[in-house]
């Protein structure tokens, strides 16, 4: 027979005690909370807790025993889960619910409750036995995981909107930049133009994109030393650099285009994609044009009659009584000297526009290389007296080529090392053979020249911007000098410091072209 007390279970049966002391001590050992209500008696109160279930309320026994469960609940009455518990405890089945529930001291818990019902022999529910988990660290993780799931996919959202809004910042650069921009695929087909492209060449996006580069308008892309260019980019990773094409295209007319393009390095989706970037510089090679004509017809215009002051002046030279003053010797003199400058400025001036429009001529004859190094050495020697200019080895070679041309380049790197050379006068020509050709150097201990600057210096009117002002010069000597080594087959480069020095060398060809 049952006996109840609030303390636990009690039975008079002594074998019955032993074994239902030993079933209640087995539920005060479980890690999970356990109770048990008595519906047969008003209100439902608890008439049986483990000490589980105290542990995870903070409860004591006597403050549990004869209480409704509600009390667990405190405040928090309007949860999905009790409607679902009261739902299963009026059809008198078991559920299970994920509750929040209160401590003694207040704190929340997530209670994982299981709930079972007891029948009696009539089939109405007696008991209620509650087992109960807490869960809160699971449930904390739960929902910190759901919190991180929702930051991350605000992350994204932002992310996303953010890449929209720089494709379509970059977007809108593209269509404002004032050059035209195509992307081709590897076969050459065009995947996309900007606004400037369909402006320039006038035709539709349309008509363009999807379309093979080399087929477009009447063929005008199919140039063929661009066609090769083109080919190269992705198969040796090259790139086109300022490449000016001239070409009658369909709709505007003859224009040059500046051309320069690139493999896209980008891996994926946009992996092997060529980038042109394309530019009318049509008035710009006209205004180049009109410069060069300039040039040219002022140097001639120039030349034709300083030739004849200067015959004159040398007439009069040779015609000095011998009775004249000093002075007068001395003006004369020096009238001739600066005449012979004048001259060899006109000079250099007329060599850039022989090189412009593709007139410098070479007059090839065979001489003795090494004796036109020394001879063009006792001549600048012989104008610079107070200058140290010393030739080291020898290259016993006889060329074949214009030997006024190479003297002019011996003489301008010669007089530049002097010049650029302000607290030194001494200036070192190196000669050696290499292979089947030979090498000149000539090495100064001046000023210098800047990485940048050795890259520029070979260009037309280049003068490094310090030395502007204090040495004279047109900043046209090595583009000659350049230009002239080209012509013969050898090439001419600087190795300088700056504030060391520099040191240009050329080679040219024994056999010659
Ligand atoms: P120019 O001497 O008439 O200016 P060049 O074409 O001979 O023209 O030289 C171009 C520029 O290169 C010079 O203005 C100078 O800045 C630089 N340069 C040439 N030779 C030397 C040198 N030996 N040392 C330092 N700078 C030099």
């Amino acid at each position: 027979m049952k006996n109840f007390n609030p303390n636990g279970i009690s039975f008079t049966n002594d074998g019955l005690q032993t074994d239902l002391e030993l079933i209640k001590r087995a539920l005060d050992s479980s890690i999970s909370g356990i109770i048990i209500t008595d519906n047969q008696q008003p209100d439902n109160p608890i008439i049986y807790c483990n000490k589980a279930f105290e542990n995870m309320t903070g409860y004591g026994h006597s403050e549990i025993i004869g209480h409704n469960c509600r009390f667990l609940q405190a405040k928090d009455k309007g949860q999905e889960s009790i409607d679902v518990l009261r739902k299963a405890i009026k059809k008198g089945e078991p559920c299970m619910v994920e509750i929040r529930n209160y401590k003694k001291n207040g704190d929340l818990f997530w209670n994982e409750l299981y709930l079972s019902t007891v029948k009696n022999s009539e089939g109405k529910i007696s008991h209620f036995i509650g087992v109960q988990n807490d869960v809160s660290k699971r449930k904390q993780t739960d929902l910190d995981l759901i919190q991180h799931q929702e930051t991350m996919e605000k992350k994204i959202v932002e992310r996303t909107n953010s890449i929209k809004e720089s494709e379509e910042y970059l977007a809108s650069i593209i269509q404002t930049v004032k050059q035209s921009l195509v992307v081709l695929d590897k076969n050459m087909q065009i995947l996309s133009v900007n606004k400037h492209f369909l402006q320039t060449f006038k035709v539709s996006a349309n008509e363009s994109e999807g379309k093979s580069f080399y087929e477009l308008g009447n063929g005008q892309w199919n140039i063929p030393h661009l066609k090769e260019m083109l080919e190269k980019i992705l198969p040796t990773n090259s790139q086109i650099e300022d490449l000016v094409v001239e070409h009658d295209f369909l709709h505007i007319g003859k224009k040059f285009m500046l051309i320069n393009g690139y493999r896209i390095k980008l891996e994926g989706n946009y992996k092997d994609r060529i980038l042109l970037v394309i530019e009318d510089v049509t008035d710009r090679m006209e205004l180049e044009r009109r410069k060069d004509d300039f040039l040219s017809i002022a140097s001639h215009e120039l030349k034709t009659p300083l030739t004849t002051v200067k015959g004159y002046m040398q007439m009069i030279q040779r015609m000095i009584p011998e009775n004249s003053s000093d002075k007068f010797k001395s003006i004369v003199g020096k009238t001739v000297f600066y005449l012979g400058r004048l001259n060899n400025l006109i000079n250099e001036l007329l060599d850039v526009s022989k090189i412009q429009t593709g007139k410098l001529e070479i007059y090839r004859n065979e001489f003795d290389f090494d004796k036109m190094i020394a001879e063009t050495v006792e001549g600048m020697q012989m104008a610079r007296l107070n200058c140290q200019i010393t030739v080291e080895g020898a290259t016993k070679a006889m060329l074949s080529g214009d030997e006024s041309h190479i003297i002019q380049v011996v003489n301008n790197l010669l007089s530049n090392g002097l010049k650029y050379s302000p607290d030194n006068d001494h200036v070192l020509i190196q000669l050696s053979r290499v292979s089947t050709f030979v090498k000149v150097s000539v090495i100064d201990n001046g000023i210098g020249i800047s990485q940048d600057d050795q890259k520029k210096i070979f260009d037309r009117f280049f003068r490094v911007g310090e030395v502007q002002k204090i040495f004279p010069g047109m900043g046209v000597g090595l583009y000659v000098c350049a230009e002239i080594i080209k012509n013969h087959g050898g090439s001419l480069w600087v190795e300088s410091e700056k504030g060391k020095g520099s040191n240009f060398s050329f080679t040219l060809p024994i056999e010659g072209l």
